[in-house]
């Protein structure tokens, strides 16, 4: 449950309610060009997003326009030629040395055009205006609340020529020793045909992304999302692997589990979403960032790592993610008649070849029930 607020500063969990699925709409058709920009002193249609053309600037311009307007620090990153990021900032009131991003990249690609010499399309709705529409949502709504950490919402640039701006960034923060308590990517939000609802958590084994995927888990059934988040371990092919390169804990949204056919094509375009999808990765993310960042009574967090010992996702099919503050560190487990199966260090543990049913994890003297399913 969700409840109890520590301060009347805190950020009411409702919030999530608010999230609107026209705002987010909106915002992809603004910059997928499926409607003139009348914003800004902006009067055109984006028709690409592809580096160094036109569009590109005018996406950015128009980015960094809206975080003035929403009263953010807002700054151009200028990374290296024609590549500049957009970075809206919120100073932390507890721990301002320790940074929360949430970043997309907003430049687009066409496979058929790719250095828009034919004058193609190449609108990128769900690659990435969607990712985009959901940190402008985001922002929006957290505006009026001063976050604990510092906040950043970032708009990279220059992904598809190669992860440029997030390099840049990532690389000057490790320079710097930047403190980033956790970095989300979103990328590609939007897509689902199917209506299944999956979607991917990207996270890295090897660092502590595996504890902000699990969490993010967590949330996702606390906030009732219809979602059925999968995680990925160690692979995105977008701006995540920088910050997974430069050592930060970070995790990644994708739809891609469902194989997108338009993206980087012209007919990447906003009748393709399916809306309570985006719009539930959207609250999903917004979840994730006033958790970790705001000061939201952090019952959901404490609660269930005190709660002895977590599985999620239960049932489990590919991996099953163990959270727990004991010390124990060994995980053992048995199948329902009590057989040794596993002994393990391992908090994301591989049950893949599992057979279907039930099992029992221990650590210590607690115990949990999980299902592979
Ligand atoms: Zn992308």
């Amino acid at each position: 449950m969700l409840i109890a607020y520590k301060t009347s500063h805190s950020l009411n969990t409702n919030i999530i309610d608010s999230v609107s699925i026209d705002s987010l709409i909106f915002s992809v058709k603004d910059l997928s060009g499926e409607q003139k920009v009348n914003k800004y002193g902006i009067n055109t249609v984006i028709s690409k997003r592809q580096y160094n053309s036109t569009g590109n600037l005018i996406a950015e311009n128009y980015l960094f326009e809206k975080g003035i307007e929403f009263g953010y620090n807002t700054s151009r990153q200028n990374c290296q030629e024609t590549c500049n990021n957009i970075i809206w900032e919120s100073e932390g009131t507890l721990y301002s040395d320790s940074i929360v991003i949430i970043g997309a990249h907003f430049d687009s690609y066409n496979l058929d055009d790719p250095d828009g010499y034919m004058n193609l399309l190449s609108p990128g709705a769900d690659d990435n205006a969607s990712g985009c529409a959901a940190i402008i949502e985001i922002a929006r709504l957290l505006k009026n609340y001063k976050p604990i950490y510092k906040m950043k919402f970032i708009f990279w640039d220059e992904e598809e020529r190669g992860l440029y701006g997030s390099y840049y960034y990532s690389n000057l923060a490790k320079e710097n020793g930047e403190k980033i308590k956790l970095y989300i990517n979103l990328d590609m939000i939007g897509w689902d045909n199917d209506n299944d609802g999956m979607m991917e958590i990207q996270f890295l084994d090897t660092n502590t992304s595996v504890f902000y995927a699990t969490q993010a888990i967590k949330f996702c059934n606390d906030y009732h999302l219809v979602l059925l988040p999968k995680l990925r371990n160690g692979e995105a092919g977008s701006d995540i692997h920088n910050f997974w390169d430069n050592g930060y804990s970070a995790i990644g949204f994708s739809d891609m589990i469902d194989y997108y056919s338009f993206v980087h094509s012209q007919n990447d375009l906003i009748g393709s979403f399916n809306f309570d999808y985006f719009l539930n990765n959207s609250k999903f993310a917004l979840a994730i960032i006033m958790n970790n960042a705001y000061d939201v009574k952090t019952d959901v967090t404490d609660n269930f790592i005190n709660d002895k010992l977590s599985l999620y996702p239960n049932p489990a099919t590919d991996y099953l993610n163990v959270i727990t503050k004991s010390e124990k560190s060994k995980f053992e487990i048995y199948s329902i008649i009590g057989k040794n199966i596993l002994e393990t260090n391992n908090k994301s543990v591989d049950v893949s070849h599992f057979p279907t049913g039930i099992y029992f994890l221990k650590s210590g003297n607690l115990v949990s029930m999980f299902v592979k399913y």
